[in-house]
Parts: C-alpha cells; sequence; structure tokens
C-alpha cells in the first residue's frame, strides 16, 4: 500500500501555500484545521468553533524561593474543545512555554485523542520556568500552586493534566496530593503519569517511545524495511528519544546517531546505547561528555533508513529538507518539521508519519491508567502494551487509507481524522 499522495494532487492542498515558513505554530495549525475541515465538508461556521480552544486561563502563582524571595511565575491551561469528554493533556515547564505555544498543543492534543478513538477533548498547560536551575523544594511549591491556581477549571470529569516537557512522576503526585487536599477526598484520576504507588498505570513511561516503536514497525512494512538493521538517527535523548533509543537497539536496529541539547553523536557502525544511556543525566545530556560532536542540524542530514525528530519543534524546514536521506520520518516530537517541509519530504516519497499519530502513545496509556483509576483495578504491562499496539496500528491504518483515499499527505490524513470526532460530537450537541 502507497503511504503517500501523488504530487499531481498537492496543488490543492494549503499545505503549500508561500510564506508558511514564517507562521507560529498555532497559525499553522490553524491552516491545517482550515483545510481538513473544509475536505470534510463542513462549513465555516465549523472551523470558527475548532480554530481557538474554548477557553484559556491565565494564572500568576507567587512561590516563595530557597533564599526567602518571591518570585511571580506565569502560567496556561488551555481547553480546547470538551464536546467529546473531558479535555486531557500534559503540563510542561519551560523558560520557552507562552500562550501562543500551550493553545496549539491543546489543539492537537484533541487531534491526538480522536485519532486514537479516546474519549476526550484536548488540553495543554505550562508554566514559565526553568526547572533545571530550580530546587526539589521550589518545583514542589510551583506545582502544588498551579493546582491551586486551576483547580476551579480541572479535574478527573472536567480535564486531566498529564507529564510533558520537563515534568516527570514526582510532580504528578505533588499535583494529585494537592488536588485531593483542596477537594477534601483522594482524586488519582485527576491526572495521569503518576508514580505507580499512587495509581499510576504499568508502561506509562515508556508510552511515548512505545508508541513511537510501533509507528517506526507499521511504516516499515509499508516501505520494505527490516527493523533488524535498519540504520536510525534519533535526534533528542529526552524520554521519548532515550527509551526509543533502547527498544530500537534491543530490536536490533542499528542506532547511528543520537543528540541532546548540546550537540550529537554519529557512527555509521552503531551507537553503544547501552553506555550512553547510562551515561546520561536527568535532563537527558550525553553528549557533553564527548570531543567528536556534531550539530543537531548536521546530524538530520546523515544518511539512515529512519530518522526521528524527537526533540523540539521546527527542525525540518525547507532550508534543510531536500538534504534528508531517509526513507522515512516519524515525529516523535511536537511539530519539528515545518509544513514547506513536509511538502519536499512529501515529494521526495519519504514517508512521514506526523506527530499528532507518532507521539500519541502517551495519551494513550494516560487513558489507561485514568479507566484504571476510574475502575480500581490494575492491569499488567503486558496488558498495557497489548492495548496500546491495538489502539496505535488502528490508528496508523485510519491515517493510511484516509491519505491514499482523499490523495492527501499523511499530516493532512491525520488532522481530516483528527478533527471529524471533535466536529461530529460538537454537531450532535447542538454547537454548530
Ligand atoms: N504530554 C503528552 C502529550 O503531549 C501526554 C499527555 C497525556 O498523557 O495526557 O501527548
Amino acid at each position: 500500500m502507497k503511504a503517500t499522495a501523488p504530487s499531481e494532487h498537492k496543488q490543492s492542498q494549503i499545505l503549500n501555500r508561500k510564506k508558511v515558513e514564517t507562521l507560529n505554530l498555532f497559525e499553522s495549525t490553524q491552516l491545517i484545521i482550515k483545510e481538513a475541515v473544509q475536505k470534510l465538508g463542513y462549513n465555516e461556521d465549523m472551523y470558527e468553533l475548532l480554530k481557538e480552544p474554548a477557553r484559556i486561563l491565565t494564572v500568576r502563582i507567587p512561590i516563595r524561593m530557597d533564599d526567602s524571595s518571591i518570585k511571580v511565575f506565569t502560567g496556561y491551561r488551555s481547553q480546547h474543545n470538551d464536546a467529546v469528554g473531558p479535555t486531557k493533556g500534559g503540563v510542561r515547564f519551560h523558560p520557552d512555554v507562552n500562550e501562543e505555544e500551550v493553545k496549539a498543543l491543546s489543539i492537537w492534543m484533541s487531534l491526538k485523542c480522536s485519532i486514537t478513538d479516546l474519549p476526550y477533548g484536548g488540553g495543554k498547560g505550562g508554566i514559565i520556568c526553568d526547572p533545571r536551575e530550580m530546587s526539589f523544594g521550589e518545583l514542589e511549591r510551583l506545582s502544588r500552586g498551579y493546582v491551586r491556581a486551576i483547580s476551579q477549571i480541572v479535574g478527573p470529569t472536567k480535564d486531566i493534566p498529564a507529564p510533558d516537557v520537563y515534568t516527570n512522576s514526582q510532580i504528578m503526585a505533588w499535583m494529585m496530593d494537592e488536588y485531593s487536599r483542596i477537594r477534601e477526598f483522594d482524586s488519582p484520576g485527576f491526572i495521569t503519569g503518576k508514580p505507580i504507588v499512587l495509581g499510576g498505570s504499568q508502561g506509562r513511561e515508556t508510552a511515548t517511545a512505545r508508541g513511537v516503536t510501533i509507528c517506526i514497525e507499521e511504516a516499515a512494512k509499508k516501505k520494505g524495511i527490516d527493523v533488524k538493521g535498519a540504520r536510525i538517527i534519533i535526534q533528542g535523548f529526552g524520554n521519548a528519544g532515550s527509551f526509543l533509543a533502547k527498544f530500537m537497539y534491543d530490536a536490533g536496529a542499528k542506532v547511528v546517531g543520537i543528540s541532546d541539547a548540546q550537540g550529537a553523536l554519529y557512527d555509521p557502525q552503531g551507537l553503544d546505547i547501552n553506555y550512553l544511556l547510562d551515561r546520561r543525566d536527568s535532563f537527558g545530556s550525553v553528549t557533553n561528555l564527548f570531543t567528536n560532536i556534531i550539530t543537531n542540524q548536521e546530524l538530520l542530514e546523515k544518511e539512515c533508513d529512519i530518522l526521528v525528530p524527537a526533540a523540539i519543534s521546527n527542525q525540518i524546514t525547507e532550508k534543510n529538507a531536500h538534504q534528508i536521506k531517509a526513507s522515512i520520518v516519524v515525529e516523535a516530537a511536537n511539530g519539528p518539521t515545518t509544513l514547506e517541509a513536509t511538502n519536499i519530504l512529501t515529494d521526495k516519497g519519504i514517508l512521514l508519519v506526523p506527530d499528532i499519530l507518532a507521539s500519541a502513545g502517551g495519551v494513550t496509556v494516560s487513558y489507561f491508567e485514568w479507566v484504571q483509576n476510574n475502575q480500581g483495578y490494575y492491569w499488567s504491562e503486558e496488558e498495557v502494551a497489548e492495548k496500546l499496539r491495538k489502539v496505535i496500528v488502528n490508528a496508523f491504518e485510519r491515517i493510511c487509507e484516509t491519505s491514499q483515499k482523499n490523495k492527501v499527505n499523511m499530516r493532512l490524513a491525520a488532522y481530516m481524522v483528527g478533527i471529524k470526532k471533535p466536529a461530529e460530537a460538537s454537531r450532535f450537541r447542538g454547537w454548530v
């Protein structure tokens, strides 16, 4: 089965418009939503409803720092559309967090939840801060302060947070504890990505990487590539990238390149992933231990069969897309490829697995965690892995079929599949 669109049909796509390189994440998301809504035959009202989050709350959180000074942090929680069910999505702690990005990411969560057929709409949160420069105590006070600030609009049947960039199970534990204290009853279902002893799910920590792995396997089948022996480059060595490197290494793939924020390592003979995992610090840095490093940009252009951008956005652009040598690009990060670059890769015959599909493993197992919390009955790791595989394979198939049937690239196909459920639910509810 051919998963990419023939080029003669691409002229009609909005993704071909000039100057899309200059659009920010939110604007480019709106462009694709518009195209998807039109392709599905909905009218302008539907686009008006879905082009922006339904609600975004901005909060200011005063925190006592360790040196006794007070610092006021800005945080956000964005809820895109709750027609399907409660909104769902992570909270990131990062200096670059901003309102536009949180809004775009909440729309993407609606799409992720929809293509995986979870009973959720999309939400996302963030705090402008640098956790790498904060103490444990400061992070705890900030996590608790954030929950107090947003407590009115979140909850197990309203909006369910989770980990994201630079947040982890410890932060989820503090947030769950704070919420349970405010409500005065134990509320494990308020948040996912918790430690196992507090109602976390088996397999949640590795879920994003597992989802990416399943997408790689499916894409490799379509391209007739054997994962065993395939050369793979992974940009980013954080939660997704490092577990993925391990899974690929264990599956017999040759991980020829990895990178972190400081630089990249490339070895055509394959890297010793176990050694690198062992030496990596808690923020995913390892290349600083080496002298023969190359840049992240150089890494993306190196020879490989499968390229996985698992770091930050806007890494593959019209400037370097022509130089990409991989046959398959699987977007484990959010928004690593610009719209122009999406077209260039598609024209080159590269199978691009878009971010909202490739990175959907995390929220899928978050849903399993929430279900287990609600029923008070917990599953084995095998059960979680098996259910996750079904969900991701189904989503992959539906998107490939939509891509072929409508002769659109995989990104637009994913948006078409993703926008349909919130659109239908909104229509049944009589909102449009
Ligand atoms: N932050 C992850 C994502 O962007 C997970 C969200 C969740 O588990 O709810 O998909």
